[in-house]
């Protein structure tokens, strides 16, 4: 079978970068069998001017310049389509879709389609602060008729910061994890049937078996939705 290139945006951070490319891989020769493995075209960036620009607050610009470049690399390496390997750089993606004429395949459409299969209708988000807090995310989602909680405010903060501060740089802790398991019980007693994990390094520290409700790890469903696209 004639598999397309997937094409990876990656680094964002690349502890879940790594996940992304074992799955796809993995997906890949659970599909075909004998030695076969994805056919890849990836670039990965460098995450601190990426990280020092979101945290000043005023972003899309700048990080739109450096994905864009890296995507249209990507693309000259004859990727057939482009995942961009984070949530929280979707925010970016319309620029990024100006500079290269292969198709993105947005994250959340992905995670949107898994739910949907599902038959659920109103579900959690957990994510960094600008996933949770602004509209590019929760928007593409409503689009397919969920409906979106997120956490309450100090909440959101413990969610953001254990992201930034332990999971992009590897560490997992267990205090982390007790801390994620309460915030996604208590949108499972709001009334959320389901929960995206809206960031692709959550899947790292809390996993299907710690919770009773549904999770969606956005960073496997993605992976799935590659294989599956690649395989066409
Ligand atoms: N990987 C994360 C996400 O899925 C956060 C890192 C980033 O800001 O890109 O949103």
């Amino acid at each position: 079978m004639e598999q397309k290139t997937i094409g990876l945006l990656g680094g964002m951070s690349w502890e879940s970068t790594l996940e992304y490319y074992k799955n796809i891989n993995q997906g890949i020769n659970k599909k075909l069998g004998k030695h076969h493995s994805a056919k890849i075209a990836m670039v990965s960036v460098d995450f601190e001017p990426i990280e020092v620009l979101q945290s000043s607050g005023i972003w899309e610009d700048e990080t739109a310049k450096i994905l864009s470049k890296a995507a249209k690399q990507i693309e000259a390496a004859n990727a057939d389509f482009l995942l961009i390997c984070t949530n929280t750089m979707h925010k970016v993606l319309p620029q990024i879709e100006q500079n290269i004429n292969i198709p993105i395949l947005h994250i959340a459409d992905a995670a949107a389609e898994a739910i949907l299969k599902d038959g659920l209708k109103k579900v959690g988000l957990l994510g960094t602060a600008f996933t949770m807090e602004q509209e590019f995310y929760k928007e593409r989602l409503q689009s397919h008729g969920l409906e979106v909680v997120v956490p309450q405010k100090e909440d959101r903060e413990i969610v953001h910061k254990v992201i930034y501060d332990e999971l992009c740089l590897g560490i997992t802790k267990e205090s982390s994890k007790k801390e994620y398991i309460k915030i996604i019980n208590f949108l499972a007693q709001e009334g959320c049937e389901g929960i995206i994990l809206g960031c692709t390094e959550i899947g790292l520290l809390v996993q299907q078996e710690d919770v009773d409700v549904k999770l969606y790890d956005t960073a496997a469903i993605y992976a799935n939705k590659a294989v599956e696209m690649a395989l066409g």
